[in-house]
């Protein structure tokens, strides 16, 4: 027997518990992965604290990240021994997740260990991580910020995605402007590459329909009247690469940036990107990602701490990255 973390039913509501599995009680599926690490993300907090619904169906085995080696297979694409990644994919929601030592997973949900990075490091980076390259590779695609003129906007900054996406846009040469509720985290900021500081206050509150161009493009984790005040603010032409919503779902926005300034608005998900997608996310990180700087935004902690780190990252307290190591 090992250790899950599941979500389980009590009395109508969704509570997470640490629960003694066997291998038969794992899904049919065909590759058998022992894991070395998971990761906490916000998604990852909302399931295990209760504050969301994210498991579909319960018991559930929580977890949307994964890095370990392949113990068997009946996949003639992977073989004992082979070191593989995963996440997303339903993981958590419909499909038994990542904090478990052992978890069967479907071949095509596998990434092979990309070669610039340990199994750990696979994980400090995790669905936050690859989401920040998604977002990074949308705005470039986008074009706009190529310009250089105007500071690219990262919200939420010393969060997970935050954090990773301000190492890559200025590893790539952009000038990057934080935006976070935390002055004691610029320091940390400013060591991952960010110049310019905004208070997240001061987009918080509801504002013009247009404002002043002040930033290129934007990568936004907070959603709401947070991701309506950064569109108005990006310059004609520009672009924001919306994944998250940790000030909240809604979008109280006009469609004055879009209609006036030709601005996107770039919807960016990580949990069914297509292999392509997420093979050049990762191969933007293993070319761009400073592994000085990942080892400055994540941190490991054991999968006994993880109900107290679970409400820790909801309420916003979380800097950076924390990796999980499931045997811990
Ligand atoms: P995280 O580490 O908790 O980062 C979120 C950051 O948002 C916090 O560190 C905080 O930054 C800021 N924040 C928190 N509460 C806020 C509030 N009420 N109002 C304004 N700002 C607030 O989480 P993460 O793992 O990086 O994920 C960030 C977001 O992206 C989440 O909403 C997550 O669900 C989403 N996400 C989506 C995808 C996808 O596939 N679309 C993938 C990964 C993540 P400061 O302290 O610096 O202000």
């Amino acid at each position: 027997p090992f250790r899950a973390l599941m979500i389980v039913d009590q009395d109508g509501k969704p509570k997470a518990e640490f629960r003694e599995l066997t291998i038969a009680d794992l899904p049919d599926y065909d590759v058998l992965v022992e894991i070395a690490y998971s990761t906490l993300n916000y998604k990852d907090g909302l399931a295990v604290s209760g504050k969301g619904r994210i498991a579909r169906r319960l018991p559930m085995v929580a977890g949307i990240d994964m890095a370990g080696t392949v113990v068997e297979s009946r996949s003639p694409d992977w073989k004992p021994g082979d070191k593989v990644v995963a996440n997303g994919w339903g993981m958590s929601e419909t499909e038994w997740g990542a904090y478990s030592l052992y978890q069967r997973v479907k071949p095509e949900w596998l990434i092979r260990l990309p070669e610039a990075f340990d199994i750990k490091a696979t994980m400090a980076i995790g669905t936050a991580g690859y989401t920040a390259a998604l977002c990074v590779d949308a705005l470039e695609d986008w074009g706009r910020i190529a310009a250089k003129d105007l500071p690219v906007l990262v919200t939420g900054a010393a969060g997970g995605v935050g954090s990773t996406a301000i190492s890559l846009l200025s590893a790539k040469g952009y000038e990057v402007t934080a935006s976070t509720g935390r002055p004691d985290t610029h320091d940390y900021l400013k060591s991952l590459g960010a110049s310019g500081f905004i208070d997240r206050s001061s987009l918080t509150e509801k504002g013009k329909p247009l404002d002043k161009e002040r930033f290129a493009g934007a990568v936004d984790t907070v959603g709401s009247t947070t991701l309506a005040n950064v569109l108005a603010q990006t310059a004609y032409g520009g672009a924001v690469a919306a994944c998250g919503l940790a000030g909240g779902m809604d979008l109280p926005a006009t469609v004055a940036p879009h209609i006036l300034r030709g601005v996107a608005l770039i919807g960016i998900d990580s949990v069914m990107a297509p292999l392509a997608k997420r093979e050049r996310a990762w191969k933007t990180l293993a070319d761009h990602l400073d592994k000085a700087h990942l080892d400055r935004i994540a941190r490991v902690e054991p999968l006994s701490d993880l109900p107290k780190l679970a409400e820790e990252i909801v309420a916003g307290r979380i800097r950076g990255r924390v990796v999980i190591d499931v045997k811990a």
